[in-house]
């Protein structure tokens, strides 16, 4: 059959590669000029079940409380007047209990360990090379008190299976000798040895252009207006090209997904919440770390990719602005200085900010909607590029009839 794939990010991308392998035609539309555009541009690049912790916790109401006085925090709120933001806001506030979070923490890791293992099939499969490293990944503390709690939350993920281990200053040193200068810095690290890390635009473009070469194709600078819908079916899309039609649609349109079908009676709860990325070129006179992670103080992530250091920070709830100005990102290189202060070229910054497609459990929401031949595949939010090659998996399952291997509890359709 063929299949019209509403968005080339990584949901798309990748929910694309899965329906072709299953003998269908694929069609792709994006308003970009090339995939990967959004945010599957420049993020973090991290594969990390070892950090598959939702952002719903019992801590995170105080923690955005204060953001609204103190713009340092990590986690931030800026008023707007835009009544999904709020609508969100309440259902958000609804998954910080012990309870939800831990069963949002249980679902994602599944996700999160099931979609890195389909990750590597598609990388061993299509043989694209997208400056993939499989050394683990360190989550740093810096002070001795959030290093224990640190610990005690990471039980959640070792009991589901994952692989975690406590590092002291001199453990972190030894496996990044990137952070010999800033060891008295250090309370200490969880070590993750199974996560890894990889660009994300380069995997998702040349997965594009895969499917492009095998026949399939890829409708760039679309602009999707609206669907048709007829006696609970989709009989087309109107787009800025015309009105586009198949037998199956499927809407990865990350934060803009939920303007699509509103008004047709699904409430998809997916918010934009911005982070910011700088990349910095790497000369041979730099001392990088080999290692992706994150200080865990700022939340700032830092991964090497090829000959480019990647740091994002800040989740900031701001509505659709992807507005950025050099100064946003004085923190992230004082922070990241300070770790590795060769760690890269500060002088010659790429900065970048995007919008994180994120549902109040953290987990993305995948299936069937109340339109027969209209799919889902969106709301991946902080974790979209450890999380797409499964939920693609799955969506290809569904679509064929096939029960997927992974248990979608809690990542339905809303009615
Ligand atoms: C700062 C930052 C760091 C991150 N770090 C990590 C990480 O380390 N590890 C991890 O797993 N995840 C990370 N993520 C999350 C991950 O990047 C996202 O979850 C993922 O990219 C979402 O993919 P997507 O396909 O849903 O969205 P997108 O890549 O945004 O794709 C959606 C596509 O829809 C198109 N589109 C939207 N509206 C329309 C329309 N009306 N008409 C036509 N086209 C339209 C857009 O052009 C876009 O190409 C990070 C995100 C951010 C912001």
């Amino acid at each position: 059959m063929k299949v019209l794939v509403l968005g080339a990010g990584l949901a798309g991308v990748t929910a694309a590669h899965f329906l072709a392998r299953d003998g269908h035609q694929v069609e792709v539309v994006d308003r970009q000029s090339q995939a990967a555009s959004e945010t599957s541009f420049a993020n973090a690049g991290m594969i990390t079940p070892g950090h598959a912790f939702p952002w719903g916790n019992p801590n995170a109401p105080k923690i955005l409380l204060r953001s609204l006085f103190k713009g340092d925090q990590a986690l931030r709120l800026k008023l707007v007047p835009d009544p999904q933001m709020w609508r969100w806001g309440l259902k958000f506030l609804a998954e910080c209990t012990s309870e939800r979070t831990r069963i949002n923490t249980e679902r994602k890791a599944r996700l999160c360990v099931y979609s890195q293992r389909k990750l590597r099939e598609v990388a061993d499969e299509t043989g694209i090379d997208y400056n993939a490293t499989r050394k683990g990944a360190l989550f740093l503390y810096r002070e001795a008190e959030a290093f224990e709690r640190g610990a005690v939350r990471m039980k959640i993920l070792q009991d589901l299976g994952i692989a975690l281990t406590t590092l002291d200053p001199a453990g972190v040193v030894a496996r990044e000798p990137a952070l010999a200068g800033a060891k008295d810095k250090i309370a200490g690290a969880i070590f993750a040895p199974n996560d890894e890390s990889g660009d994300s635009c380069l995997f998702t473009r040349r997965l594009a252009q895969r499917l492009e070469s095998q026949g399939h194709m890829f409708r760039y600078d679309t602009q999707v207006i609206r669907f048709r819908a007829e006696q609970g079916r989709i009989v087309g899309v109107e787009t800025s090209a015309g009105l586009l039609t198949a037998d199956a649609y499927v809407l990865a349109l990350a934060s803009e997904s939920p303007k699509l079908v509103r008004r047709m009676g699904i409430d998809l709860p997916v918010y934009p919440v911005k982070g910011y990325s700088l990349t910095l070129p790497i000369g041979p006179e730099h001392r990088p770390p080999e290692i992706c992670g994150v200080d865990e103080g700022y939340l700032v992530a830092f991964c090497k990719m090829g000959n480019e250091l990647r740091l994002t920070a800040t989740a900031e709830f701001s509505g659709f602005n992807t507005a950025h100005e050099p100064g946003d990102f004085d923190g992230m290189i004082r922070l990241v200085k300070d770790l590795f202060p060769n760690g890269a070229d500060f002088d010659h910054p790429k900065y970048w900010a995007c919008l994180r497609p994120m549902t109040p459990e953290g987990t993305p929401i995948v299936g069937r909607s109340r339109y027969e031949n209209l799919w889902i595949n969106t709301g991946h939010g902080h974790m979209g590029w450890t999380m797409s090659c499964g939920t693609a998996q799955a969506l290809s399952d569904l679509v064929a009839g096939r029960k997927p291997e992974l248990d979608l509890a809690g990542m339905e359709v809303p009615p």
